[in-house]
């Protein structure tokens, strides 16, 4: 069996432009991501969409010693997926909601969280098992922020399969911090496959 997935890291409204932590070309990335989920969302078995769901305490908010200004506030306006986006989605019954960062005392950059050789979030869990009951997968990978979550997700997706093989981003339905550059390497270090869609 021949299945394709597609990961989309994060296209909540706080990562975009007018955002609490915006990435500079997001709003472009996501809107061009949500004319390809239009037009090709029945390719893929699932389309997976992780989201930052921080609860107001979070520890990576920088009033709790985080690093970052407060985002992806669990039902505020900033949690929501990016709406053009999030109208594409809606189309599709392919498509399932992953959430990372729940828990106020931990940082969950990748939704696998893959700790000790361990998958720590189930939702995570959850991608891997869909993504196990087939034999080659297709895996496409795409988000924001490149260099921070999609990378982390990357990092551990090919720690967890123990391989590169299928595994793909979605560039031009990325957007990065650094504009891409440690993406791009970290990409060519693992031999995964820069695409533009
Ligand atoms: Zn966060």
């Amino acid at each position: 069996m021949y299945e394709k997935f597609l990961i989309i890291v994060d296209p909540q409204n706080d990562f975009i432009e007018g955002g609490s932590l915006p990435v500079s070309g997001a709003r472009s990335a996501m809107q061009q991501l949500a004319e390809y989920v239009r037009n090709h969302a029945a390719e893929f078995s699932t389309i997976f969409v992780t989201q930052d769901a921080h609860p107001e305490n979070h520890c990576s908010f920088t009033a709790n010693g985080g690093i970052w200004p407060v985002h992806c506030v669990k039902a505020s306006s900033g949690f929501e997926v990016f709406r053009q986006l999030q109208e594409a989605l809606s189309g599709s019954d392919n498509v399932e909601y992953c959430q990372k960062g729940t828990d106020s005392a931990v940082e969950q950059y990748s939704i696998f969280s893959y700790n000790g050789g361990q998958i720590t979030n189930p939702d995570g869990q959850k991608i891997i098992s869909a993504i196990e009951k087939t034999s080659s997968p297709t895996i496409v990978v795409c988000g924001i922020a490149g260099d921070v979550c999609v990378m982390n997700t990357l990092n551990d997706l090919v720690q967890i399969r123990k391989s590169a093989e299928g595994i793909s981003v979605a560039a031009n339905f990325t957007a990065s911090i650094d504009g891409g550059e440690k993406l791009e390497a970290f990409c060519k270090e693992n031999n995964i496959k820069l695409l533009n869609l």
